[in-house]
């Protein structure tokens, strides 16, 4: 998609990737709200959590979670401990439309979310 932020980044048109691979770019977000805070992207254009209805896309969902693992090992948050998020939608908070999963860690994190 031309015009999303996401897709400019997982393509290299702008910013610096920290990881990629042929289904999936991540990179530090903007603005982190923890010590590490990466963000891991699918490169198709995927709006949103819930758009993902194909099989083809389970895959995909998984290898995500496993590039979070091997991000969280690499920035040395694993063993301590590490929280993956998605916000879906807008009462969730989401404000990029490109399907994002969160990455965070290095810090104590309070549950329940706000
Ligand atoms: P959301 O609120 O949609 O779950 O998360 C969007 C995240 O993207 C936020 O944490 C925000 O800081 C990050 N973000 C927004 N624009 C950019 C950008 O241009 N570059 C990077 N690296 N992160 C961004
Ligand atoms: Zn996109």
């Amino acid at each position: 998609m031309s015009d999303c932020i996401f897709c400019k980044i997982a393509q290299k048109e702008i910013g610096t990737l920290i990881y990629e691979d042929e289904l999936v770019a991540a990179f530090d977000d903007a603005n982190p709200q923890a010590p590490v805070h990466v963000l891991i992207v699918p490169k198709k254009h995927i709006e949103k959590l819930l758009d993902v209805t194909q099989d083809e896309d389970k895959f995909l969902l998984g290898h995500i979670l496993v590039i979070a693992n091997t991000i969280a090992r690499e920035r040395s948050i694993a063993e301590a401990g590490y929280r993956v998020v998605v916000n879906c939608n807008r009462e969730a908070g989401q404000s990029v439309w490109h399907l994002h999963f969160h990455l965070l860690g290095g810090r104590k994190m309070s549950w329940p979310p706000g």
